[in-house]
């Protein structure tokens, strides 16, 4: 079949841009016929060049016929890269995702090549008429055009814009093509990112006496280089011949030239894990509770069906271990694995543990990469070098052929959406697809997972697995840091009937501390006294503690006392956050800033206050408190990038601060030895938004922040402060009682009707214009409830049209609407939104 298909004289292309699709048309592809030059050549998942209108656009070849539906074809202008760019399981995935998260299908396509895959396309303006005379011009535009293209020839669009002011020589171009005088052409730049080709350098002169070779050569660096050559006996790079030999270029040219030499060029693979030694290990013997796990799930790695795991177990109960065993048994079957993770540069020990595992058969994709290095990754993928890839949720679209597990790790994790641009899809949901596919098994990990994945669990759709309520260690691991800190004792202990390596600690005691108590009590500080006491001790043993607080910043709003007026960004009407050190106003959503201002900008009077906290407070009133302890904040504003995070880590793990203050970035995954009090200065930063899912992430975040200070070997406790210390998500966080939390909340969920017993879909119009949002809004929404009414669905399964929580931003009114529907993809395609909407389902969040 495959070669029939490749003889066809018709492909049908996707084209890789946004364009109209022809009316009635609901696959937006097009027919395009194979000249011969290509017979044989294309293959589905080429990613080829193709005329479009005026334009030359890359596309995606999806599919082969032997008839063209339309009369006139144009042909396919070239081949873009040799080997398929897709696999035909990701273009039906591609599909799948357009369908269900209504996003157009090129761009679920995009999503799975690599960045610089492709060029730019632009256009480029020629010169053509012969003499120029004085009337060519009508314009100073077009003369400044005329000028610029008659002393340097033909120029492309980004060079025009470096040269002449950007709007106006559009125009010109426009209308000096018009007059014949100019023609513009469509450029496609060459694909930004290219193989890597390095200089290489082999000895090649077999017979010959060495010291006539070398006559009138005086430098040292000869004979070495010789040496080394001949040793080496093949091409090498020519920057280890200098490394290893202390010569220069000039002396390689100068053994060239008397044919001693060769140059040549190799092409290399721009490895980001190149610098990285795995020490390898050797898995662990598991332990009752993970063999129970692993039980279940290996006999479904070894046939070929579909099947997903839901592995429930808090933070440093062994799901890792579980992960790493079932990948090596995928890769024993002679399949591969994807193991995705929430946040690559916040969990860098995973990484670590499936290289020291699996060595150079893993792959890391992560967009702290360059674009060469993800070029150069994905095309080892696609060459089948790599088995195991590690990522954030785009790793999931890697290359693989033989895809036999995908991993999610803290599969309810909120980065695992993806927000902008469309599609705006779910990693599980894609996973959960790709696997159907491709009939690989998924396995789901978290401490806290996401009540849909949990629901569907319980149903039996899923599989739910179990494990332990305590955190284990490796003796090995504990005798080290033991050793390295010079520690007296662990709280780690061995379990009964356990022979293994594994020792075990329970989940430490959380405090839920009752802020108004405390302001009864007449203690105005941030700190409660129990968590005062709390530190007090820890510092006094030279241990560390943990404050935390999801906000940045020193006060959160600020307000004039006299006439009440609060300082809001101008683009966005969001409350400023003052940030203390350099006294700015900043707003957290479009990063504007402002100096602090001395007076009222509404009364001009001068009792300009600050309220709510943020970190930056927290960490001031931490010197204020304990001015001998040293202190490391840990947020957005101190942290941007990888090595700010690492040196952060290093900092903290290493003894130089003895408290750490941060945002959520705490809760992730780290091993901090030495903490054995976490604070949670304000439990209640989520619990009041108007968001339905403010309960679960509230839970999620306490139970994974608590979790942290369960894994130092000295154990720990938790206080949690908190105006709300009756409700159910605080309570059951401090009881680390996820069954107790999910029983509440689902009931909750299922009398308002929220997910996961009913979909919603978020809809955002946004303009610069309050009432043409609005009344776009009203207009949709009027389409919605009739389309409802026609169904006999209910009128309240439409919530909205409303201003949006965040009704302006960066400049922009936005309205929204919020529709509950059991199949909301299927219903809303139904419906035809017009243009221009940002159309998102199941949300993460409806503000
Ligand atoms: P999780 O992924 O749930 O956070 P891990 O797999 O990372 O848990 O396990 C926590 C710690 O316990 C790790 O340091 C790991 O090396 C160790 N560990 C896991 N399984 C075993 C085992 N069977 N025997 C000994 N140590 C283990
Ligand atoms: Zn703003």
């Amino acid at each position: 079949m495959e070669t029939e298909q490749l003889a066809s004289p018709y492909v049908d292309v996707v084209v890789l841009s946004p364009v109209k699709t022809p009316p009635g048309e609901a696959a937006p592809s097009f027919t395009y016929h194979v000249p011969d030059e290509l017979r044989g050549h294309l293959d589905v998942g080429s990613l080829v060049v193709i005329p479009f209108g005026s334009r030359r656009l890359y596309g995606v070849v999806v599919g082969f016929s032997d008839e063209t539906p339309v009369p006139e074809t144009r042909p396919v202008e070239s081949l873009a890269d040799e080997e398929p760019a897709l696999t035909p399981t990701q273009i039906h995935l591609a599909r799948w995702m357009s369908r269900e998260f209504l996003a157009p299908l090129w761009r679920c396509l995009m999503l799975m090549l690599p960045p610089g895959a492709m060029g730019r396309a632009d256009v480029q303006v020629e010169l053509v008429k012969e003499e120029i005379e004085d009337g060519d011009a009508k314009t100073e535009a077009q003369e400044q055009l005329i000028t610029v293209l008659d002393a340097k020839g033909p120029l492309r669009g980004g060079q025009l814009n470096r040269l002449l002011p950007r709007k106006q020589w559009r125009r010109a171009a426009d209308q000096l093509a018009r007059r014949g005088i100019v023609v513009k052409s469509s450029f496609l730049a060459p694909p930004r990112a290219r193989p890597q080709r390095v200089r290489t350098a082999e000895w090649v002169a077999s017979d010959v006496d060495i010291d006539e070779a070398l006559a009138g050569l005086r430098s040292e660096c000869y004979p070495a280089i010789v040496r080394f050559l001949r040793a080496e006996g093949g091409p090498v790079d020519v920057s280890w011949v200098y490394a290893e030999t202390g010569c220069q270029r000039y002396h390689l040219t100068k053994l060239a030239e008397r044919d001693l030499l060769a140059f040549d060029t190799e092409e290399t693979w721009r490895d980001p894990l190149a610098d990285e030694t795995f020490v390898p290990d050797t898995p662990p013997k598991l332990t009752s509770d993970q063999q129970a796990v692993w039980d279940k799930i290996k006999p479904q790695i070894t046939n070929d069906k579909s099947q997903v795991f839901l592995l429930h177990g808090v933070t440093g109960s062994g799901k890792t271990e579980i992960y790493l065993r079932a990948v090596a048994e995928v890769l024993a079957q002679g399949q591969q694995a994807i193991v995705l993770v929430p946040e690559i540069s916040l969990t860098p020990q995973t990484v670590h543990r499936f290289g020291a595992r699996f060595g150079r058969r893993v792959a890391v994709l992560h967009s702290a990469l360059t674009e060469g290095q993800r070029y150069d990754v994905w095309r080892q993928i696609r060459a089948g070098m790599k088995d195991i890839v590690v990522g954030p949720r785009s790793a999931l679209f890697a290359p693989l052929s033989r895809i036999g597990l995908i991993v999610l790790d803290e599969e309810h994790d909120g980065s695992y959406k993806q927000g902008a641009p469309p599609p705006r899809y779910h990693a599980r949901d894609a996973a959960v697809e790709l696997a159907r596919l491709t009939g690989a098994t998924v396995v789901l990990g978290s401490a806290t997972p996401s009540l849909r994945s949990y629901v569907r669990a319980r149903r039996g759709e899923w599989t739910l697995l179990e494990m332990g309520r305590r955190v284990m260690a490796h003796v090995q691991r504990i005798a080290e840091l033991r050793s390295r800190y010079n520690l007296p004792r662990s709280h780690f202990r061995p379990v009964g009937e356990e022979s293994t390596e594994a020792r075990y600690m329970e989940l430490p005691p959380v405090q839920i501390v009752d802020l108004r108590a405390e302001l009864r009590a007449g203690n105005r500080s941030i700190f409660s006294r129990a968590l005062q006491g709390a530190v007090d001790e820890t510092l006094k043993r030279g241990e560390q503690a943990i404050l935390f607080l999801n906000r940045r910043g020193t006060a959160t709003f600020v307000m004039c006392r006299d006439c009440g007026h609060v300082l809001c960004c101008p683009h966005c009407e969001t409350p400023l956050t003052y940030h203390g050190p350099r006294s700015r106003l900043v707003c957290h959503h479009c990063n504007y800033r402002q100096a602090q201002p001395d007076r009222c900008p509404q009364c001009g009077g001068d009792r300009i206050r600050y309220f709510g906290l943020g970190t930056e407070r927290v960490e001031q009133e931490v010197h204020r408190r304990w001015p001998e302890a040293r202190t490391l904040r840990w947020d957005r504003d101190t942290a941007r990038n990888h090595a700010a995070h690492a040196s952060i880590l290093h900092l903290f793990s290493t003894g130089l601060a003895h408290v750490l203050v941060g945002t959520q970035m705490i809760a992730k995954g780290l091993d901090l030895p030495l903490v054995t009090v976490v604070g949670v200065i304000s439990a209640d930063t989520m619990l009041n938004l108007p968001d339905f899912r403010a309960s679960e992430r509230t839970f999620q975040l306490l139970a994974q922040v608590a979790g942290r200070a369960g894994r130092g070997l000295l154990g720990g406790r938790v206080v949690l402060q908190t105006y709300h210390p009756d409700h159910y998500a605080v309570v059951a966080a401090a009881a680390h009682d996820y069954a107790g939390f999910a029983a509440r909340e689902l009931a909750f969920r299922r009398e308002q009707g929220y997910p996961p017993y009913r979909r919603l879909v978020k809809l955002v119009y946004e303009h610069a214009s309050l009432s043409r949002a609005r009344a776009e809004a009203e207009a949709l929404a009027g389409s919605l409830s009739d389309a409802l009414a026609r169904r006999g669905l209910p009128a309240s399964d439409l919530i909205g049209p409303a201003p949006a929580f965040f009704a302006r931003l960066r400049g922009r009114y936005r309205w929204q609407i919020l529709l509950r529907h059991t199949d909301p993809a299927r219903f809303l395609c139904a419906v035809q939104v017009p243009a221009g909407w940002r159309v998102d389902v199941d949300p993460v969040s409806v503000l």
